[in-house]
């Protein structure tokens, strides 16, 4: 059913998922709305190489904290959305990695919906798993892992934050890969709750700008995971990996790309 305030020529409104930087990662979906949207607003995290897919008349507008400004705040990215679908554009809203997926997708659909307008989704590869694949280490294992938590390391203003003791509880005894975004600031609060409940020894790493000439990752151990932040200098964005899926890798590690990876501890 159309919404009464529907516009009578309505453009159209996606969510594309951009993936982790490489180009070659997108989906042929999210290639061909790229190629078809007259906007586009783009996030901080979709490299250049993806944006130049854009048809040369489209209108590109950045949202993100490019520049070193600050970000566009996200009621006023929700209501460019949804002047531009009113005006009849086919919009694209390119994410990094998924839409769905730490991207505030979750809340631009409901904005756009609530307005009356049909968003469509297009996944993109998540950061957590474009990371881990990077190093060639899967995010469950029949031996190590039975199966994988994606969390925040960044909670929302007023929002106490993922509760970290609980969770190493859990990933122990579950046998549970935990793939950390936006953890590098918080790095030594998170190293010092998970080893309540986590080996000192469990294997870390740490990939900065996964899939893209920039990759850089670290491999240490959890009662390292600060310090290795701190000598190797790496910043965002990185995820996070803590788990024994990194087993293999950390035994094996100097066959391991070494021109672009930084061995620590
Ligand atoms: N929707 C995105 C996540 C957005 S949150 C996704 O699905 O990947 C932003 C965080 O994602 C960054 O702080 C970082 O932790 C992670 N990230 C995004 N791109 C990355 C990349 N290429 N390499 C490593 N981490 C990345």
């Amino acid at each position: 059913m159309k919404h009464p305030c529907s516009p009578r020529i309505p453009g159209t409104c996606t969510l594309v998922g951009a993936g982790p930087g490489d180009p070659e990662l997108l989906t042929l979906k999210a290639l061909k709305a790229i190629q078809a949207a007259t906007v586009l607003l783009v996030d901080d995290l979709v490299s250049d190489a993806i944006v130049a897919y854009a048809a040369p008349t489209a209108r590109v507008v950045y949202v993100g904290k490019r520049g070193g400004c600050q970000s566009t705040p996200q009621t006023f990215i929700e209501k460019l959305m949804l002047m531009a679908v009113q005006e009849g554009e086919r919009v694209v809203r390119l994410k990094g990695g998924d839409p769905f997926i730490f991207g505030r997708g979750g809340e631009e659909v409901e904005h756009l919906r609530a307005a009356g307008v049909e968003v469509q989704v297009i996944n993109g590869i998540t950061a957590g798993l474009a990371a881990t694949t990077a190093l060639g280490v899967p995010l469950t294992h029949r031996e190590y892992a039975h199966g994988v938590v994606l969390v925040t390391g960044h909670a929302k203003p007023g929002d106490s934050g993922t509760d970290w003791r609980q969770l190493a509880a859990t990933a122990h005894s579950a046998r549970l890969t935990l793939v950390i975004y936006m953890g590098i600031s918080g790095a030594a609060h998170i190293q010092q709750e998970l080893l309540t409940g986590l080996p000192a020894e469990t294997p870390v790493a740490i990939i900065q700008n996964a899939s893209l000439v920039q990759q850089r990752h670290a491999l240490t151990t959890l009662e390292h995971l600060h310090h290795t932040i701190a000598d190797t200098g790496l910043g965002s964005p990185s995820i996070i990996v803590v788990g024994d899926v990194l087993q293999g890798l950390a035994a094996s590690s100097t066959s391991l790309h070494p021109a672009t990876g930084t061995y620590a501890h």
